[in-house]
């Protein structure tokens, strides 16, 4: 194991990778920008290093600075938790080069998943089936025409290299196509500095479910089962689930063998995330590989009962994975609700700020992942998903029942959040009966 990493993120991942460090004996570097320095877990690191201003470029996301901190700080590693720099290839590069590891996937498997077009190659190579579509990147406006008429209507055009919900634009006709695919691929180059649009037929209605695989450098792939984050809105996640309660032990399996047939094409070591769309018919197409540890990882967690950034941390140093398959079993079931400081009277807007109440719910059953606390700030430079509220109980119906009762002690004040939203989410008929699909929210509330 190693003895001490740097930690390239903050808020609640910083904490939660702090906190596995202690357990395993591991000392943590955390880093901060300027906006940060008071961040309370910030002295539950061992040493905290400052990288830098407010300006994620010129902090979380600056390969030197970052680099530079691992340096002086003498680390072995450094663990880029999720978003920041978790998915660039070139950093786990540099961090390559600089003979340090990175606690991810190697560089090459990376590029090889990160990119969604190449992805769909080792999906089919591994006889796993992928949203009908096109065969690679699509050129101009006449190619997606020619191609959505093949497919039929309607289709959905995406980044290959994208994330977060951007770059997609559903297409019902040739008309509105001429001004998607220009608009798709300026947002594609603006956010990720690559205007590569393919295309997939738009599944109607589909269920969201992801397998959660982690492999060590031997060779070895387990699967710790799957999530289902239908819930979304704008095709970003809100509230995650495990296990699904649409799948049966057939398809759970046949999913969870496919998911580790993409991995296994790569040669691929760490945490990886195989998401896959679930239709009416329960047909599933894989969709993309994750190549780093998720926002929603708690409830694989809770319903497992395995640490799954202590198996990140295990297998980056070299260990291998020294559980059998049928050693992870399913106990329960887990919800997370993702809480962010939106304004959902304002169209969600980032709704940061100084907060004066913070009483979190407790109780059985309730797991609080956040880095809040009364009188803190929230800051105005980084994403708004402060805390993640996870409920575990025996079945669906009792989790259901603990995460309102969680949601309703909690309070947050005066800064606006999902929290209403979450709570009518969670209150729903259909979300009860578990008759709804990746829709929902636009369909079903009153926004
Ligand atoms: P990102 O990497 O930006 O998160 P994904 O490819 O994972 O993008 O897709 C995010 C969400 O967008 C999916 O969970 C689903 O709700 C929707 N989506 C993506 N592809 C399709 C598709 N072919 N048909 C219907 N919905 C889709």
């Amino acid at each position: 194991m190693f003895s001490r990493i740097l930690i390239a993120n903050r808020g609640e991942i910083a904490l939660r990778i702090i906190r596995a460090c202690k357990e395993l004996g591991v000392q943590s570097v955390a880093v901060y920008s300027e906006a940060d320095k008071d961040a309370p877990y910030l002295k539950l690191a061992d040493e905290a290093v400052c990288v830098g201003p407010a300006n994620a470029l010129e902090s979380y996301l600056n390969i030197p600075r970052i680099i530079s901190a691992a340096e002086i700080t003498d680390v072995e590693a450094i663990h880029p938790g999720y978003g920041f720099l978790a998915e660039n290839d070139h950093f786990a590069e540099v961090c390559e080069d600089c003979g340090i590891g990175f606690i991810g996937p190697s560089a090459e498997s990376m590029r090889m998943l990160g990119d969604k077009v190449a992805a769909r190659e080792i999906a089919k190579k591994a006889h796993v089936k992928t949203v009908p579509g096109s065969e690679g990147e699509i050129k101009d406006e006449n190619e997606a025409i020619k191609l959505a008429n093949k497919i039929g209507y309607p289709i959905i055009l995406k980044a290959a290299a994208g994330g977060g919900g951007r770059g997609m634009r559903v297409v019902h006709n040739d008309i509105s196509m001429r001004t998607a695919f220009q608009s798709a691929k300026a947002e594609a180059e603006a956010s990720f500095s690559n205007g590569k649009i393919f295309i997939e037929k738009f599944i109607v209605q589909p269920r969201h479910v992801e397998v959660q695989v982690v492999a060590d450098k031997a060779g070895n792939a387990l699967h710790f089962f799957e999530r289902d984050c239908t819930v979304q809105r704008r095709h970003q996640k809100l509230i995650e689930e495990a296990p699904c309660p649409v799948l049966d032990d057939k398809l759970r399996e046949d999913l969870c063998k496919a998911a580790i047939k993409v991995v296994k094409q790569t040669e691929y070591a760490g945490a990886a995330t195989v998401e896959f769309l679930l239709d009416k018919d329960k047909n599933f197409y894989f969709i993309e590989v994750n190549t780093r540890i998720q926002v929603e990882h708690p409830v694989t967690e809770m319903v497992t009962n395995q640490d799954l950034i202590k198996w990140q941390l295990k297998v980056a140093s070299g260990q291998t994975l020294d559980i059998r398959q049928k050693d992870i079993k399913l106990q329960g079931s887990a919800i997370e609700c993702r809480i962010n400081a939106e304004d959902p009277d304002r169209n969600f807007a980032p709704s940061p700020g100084r907060i004066e109440t913070f009483i979190p719910p407790g109780g059985p059953g309730v797991r609080n992942d956040t880095y809040l606390h009364q009188g803190m700030m929230i800051s105005p430079y980084y994403d708004s998903m402060v805390c993640k509220l996870i409920v575990h109980q025996n079945t669906r119906a009792e989790t259901i029942s603990t995460m309102t009762r969680a949601l309703d002690e909690f309070v947050v004040d005066p800064i606006k959040t999902t929290i209403p939203l979450c709570r009518e989410i969670i209150n729903h008929r259909l979300f009860s009966k578990n008759d709804f699909d990746t829709s929902f929210i636009e369909k079903h509330m009153q926004l």
